[in-house]
């Protein structure tokens, strides 16, 4: 069974999220926990959470790869930002245990001339202060594309992060494909060579969920601009190649591609179509 969905807009609540979903032929999807500019979260709703999980069910959904806010940056430079993010996550681990057992996907934030050490231990210890051995949520540190002073290009500084926090059975890795490229890992002629990298590096067991989209940019390129399937510089038949390997073809596949819903039905039909089942 492929699972793979899409970024969809979650204002309307659990429900409409659901819904949305299986009418676009997807069985997971990735949304924002709350509005990107902060402040107090909407109040959730049990009826709609519930209505989700039935529905859930029914069209066998895998797991969910819910998104921290882009305004998340828990190595900021700037105390008021971390203790910002710190509440969100803290706040956001809270209301995703009403959909146990999923995921919680965030960018490790940027250090902003505080250096690589200093933004990781900062990292670590906000997580050290927010994970808690009762969580079903399993939180991912996404693999970034490099730009500016983003922290997490690199598989190390992933690894680095990992080995700080003390729960690391709540913890895990979602690759993005745009920003892998971008950060210079070659998934489109050595697939097999990055992941054996990250396998070496992080362990192939913390890889939980991938972001499935092309790049605008060429290998190395540190821009993080995302572009449709088949319209970029990775191309279809590399990503078809990445949704079939047998160390990945069971995780969750999530487009953040530049699309209205017709193009990302598209893309979950052009993926269903070609993908093997084991
Ligand atoms: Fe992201
Ligand atoms: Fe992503
Ligand atoms: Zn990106």
């Amino acid at each position: 069974m492929l699972y793979i969905g899409c970024h969809l807009p979650s204002s309307k609540g659990y429900l409409a999220m659901g819904r949305h979903a299986v009418s676009l032929g997807a069985n997971t999807f990735a949304f924002f926990t709350r509005n990107p500019r902060g402040g107090n979260a909407k109040q959730l709703n049990k009826a709609d959470i519930n209505a989700f999980l039935q529905l859930a069910e029914n069209h066998n959904f895998g797991k969910l790869v819910a998104h921290a806010p882009y305004t998340m940056n828990l190595c900021s430079a700037n105390e008021s930002i971390r203790e910002f993010s710190r509440n969100m996550l803290a706040d956001d681990m809270t209301r995703l245990e009403l959909t146990p057992g999923n995921y919680y996907n965030f960018h490790p934030g940027s250090h902003v001339g505080q250096g690589i050490d200093k933004g990781i231990e900062q990292i670590a210890d906000a997580l050290n202060a927010t994970l808690k051995p009762t969580q079903t949520t399993t939180v991912l540190l996404e693999g970034m594309a490099g730009k500016g002073s983003e922290i997490g290009s690199k598989f190390e500084e992933l690894r680095t992060i990992l080995d700080k926090v003390e729960l690391k059975e709540k913890m895990g890795i979602c690759l993005d494909t745009c920003h892998l490229w971008e950060a210079g890992y070659n998934i489109v002629n050595d697939l097999n060579g990055v992941l054996e990298e990250f396998d070496r590096i992080i362990g192939i067991n913390y890889l939980k969920a991938i972001h499935l989209n092309d790049s605008k940019n060429l290998i190395g390129a540190h821009k993080d601009r995302h572009e449709r399937i088949g319209f970029g510089k990775i191309g279809t038949d590399p990503l078809i190649r990445i949704i079939n390997h047998p160390q990945l073809k069971k995780l969750p596949f999530i487009l953040e591609t530049p699309n209205d819903d017709e193009g990302y039905s598209n893309e979950i039909s052009l993926m269903r179509s070609n993908y093997t089942e084991w």
